[in-house]
């Protein structure tokens, strides 16, 4: 909806600008590829009339030519006039949210909703989208000020019960709040409530319902604890000025762990086994893959994956990141519920090569604990955010218990490449204990698993986990005590 303007109002500045007279040629030089040049046969001919030499126009006057700058200049101002209406206008007719999925048709009908019943201030974007089964939209609403808990459970609800009735098939509405931070109490744009609701949840609610306790009785939802407790912000507050500290520029560092390690990572993709407490590539003994996808939960794609994993009876490693994991805590416990791994895959998803020991094995100390506290399993696996690591990196996560997972087929899904080249570049790195390395949050993903797992079980290959593919004495030996529940 706002795409369509905003290039139409582009096309027009450029043809305006191709029809803005060009600047004078100055020289005859200049001009000179515009005239005709005499032929040889037009010279010599006697009866071909030659035409006329073309004129070279005259050098402006001087206040000729400051009349047609002024005038250039008035009319590049109208147009970027004309521009910034077109924009705002556009804008406007978006109520200011981002239209962002697959489904725009579905996110235009769902924004007119709240429109009509004055919930769109503060809608800064809705996607939807659909594995074929299941339809899912996802809300973002950011709110200026603090606002307290129960009226942002009131102002959800009416948002979730507006969406159901927009929308007649849609199934379910993943709602992310951004506010402001409760704990520096600054206006730092952070997540602050997320809830997920299903249809058949506020079907099911009575219709007299205050829209607040709807809320409350939702399966899936989160609140900044802070929300609920203001008076504990500045205690909180000043324990949170520690932080990290800042890592150093990580391309060197990465550069050099990457010469370390190469030795490392050859025998562990030659030798398929662990290699310096990382795992490149499984054992070529069994024709079997793991699936392994990174950087959730997130809402929309990680409730749709979910379902299109469980419609294929798929498993597969989910990399989570801990800060999310806090703000989504239902999605990663659905992730355990249905049967699938998950790995750790940082706190902050920074780039954690060139820091202390100390600091990387808080981050991942800090992921660790957002798993465990939403899902009761404590990750074995470890993924460095961007595949970066130094020997510091996977120290820390060795310290933690965990094993490092790297992959062997990464087809770039976070490119945005076409779902038919993004399934091609996938199977044509496919061998037997190979990692494949996937992202949550990727349309073309959902769209190509379903054609990926027929071709990988017609070649005979079984789609399994990290710990799937590690034969089960490894798995007893590398962790005695505490072994993967998955
Ligand atoms: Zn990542």
């Amino acid at each position: 909806m706002l795409r369509f303007p905003v290039r139409a109002t582009c096309m027009a500045f450029r043809k305006s600008r191709m029809a803005l007279p060009r600047d004078e040629p100055t020289s005859a030089r200049r001009a000179g590829p515009k005239m005709r040049r005499p032929t040889k046969r037009m010279m010599t001919s006697s009866d071909t009339p030659i035409p006329p030499r073309p004129m070279l126009p005259s050098p402006p006057a001087p206040g000729r030519y400051a009349y047609k700058q002024a005038c250039r200049f008035v009319f590049g101002f109208l147009v970027l006039l004309l521009v910034a209406g077109g924009l705002k206008a556009a804008w406007a007719s978006s109520g200011s949210a981002h239209l962002a999925g697959f489904l725009p048709a579905v996110e235009a009908t769902i924004l007119d909703g709240l429109r009509r019943e004055e919930l769109d201030r503060g809608v800064v974007r809705i996607a939807a989208d659909t594995n074929g089964f299941l339809t899912v939209a996802a809300v973002t609403v950011a709110l200026s000020g603090a606002p307290s808990l129960s009226k942002l459970e009131t102002y959800v609800g009416r948002l979730v019960r507006t969406a159901f009735r927009a929308v007649p098939f849609l199934d379910e509405v993943d709602v992310t709040v951004l506010g402001r931070h409760p704990v520096s109490l600054a206006d730092l744009e952070d997540v602050i409530f997320t809830a997920a609701a299903s249809r058949s949840e506020v079907l099911s609610a009575p219709v007299n319902l205050p829209p607040a306790d709807l809320v409350r009785e939702l399966r899936r939802v989160w609140a900044h604890p802070l929300l609920e407790r203001p008076t504990e912000r500045l205690r909180e507050a000043s324990r949170a000025q520690l932080g990290f500290g800042e890592g150093s520029p990580a391309l060197l560092h990465t550069a050099l762990g990457t010469l370390r390690d190469l030795s490392d990572r050859l025998r562990g993709h030659l030798l398929g086994q662990v290699v310096s407490s990382k795992l490149y590539r499984a054992s070529r003994g069994r024709r079997a893959v793991a699936l392994t996808f990174d950087d959730g939960p997130l809402p929309l794609y990680t409730p749709l994956l979910l379902d299109t994993l469980g419609r294929l009876g798929l498993r597969a490693t989910f990399f989570l990141i801990g800060r999310r994991v806090e703000q989504y805590p239902y999605f990663a416990a659905a992730l355990v519920q249905s049967g699938h791994e998950l790995g750790n895959h940082s706190y902050s998803h920074r780039n954690l090569t060139g820091l202390s020991f100390d600091v990387v094995h808080e981050d991942l100390r800090r992921a660790q604990e957002a798993i465990f506290y939403a899902t009761g399993h404590m990750p074995r696996l470890f993924r460095p955010p961007g595949g970066r690591y130094d020997p510091t990196v996977v120290n820390a996560a060795t310290a933690l218990g965990m094993l490092t997972v790297l992959w062997t087929d990464n087809p770039g899904d976070f490119q945005g490449l076409p779902p038919q080249r993004l399934k091609t570049r996938l199977l044509s790195r496919i061998y037997s204990g190979g990692i494949i390395l996937l992202h949550q949050g990727m349309p073309q993903t959902l769209r190509i698993l379903p054609e990926v797992s027929q071709v990988l079980h017609r070649l005979g290959y079984t789609v399994t986990t990290v710990t799937g593919l590690l034969h089960p004495t490894d798995v007893r030996a590398r962790w005695p005590s505490h072994p993967p529940s998955r």
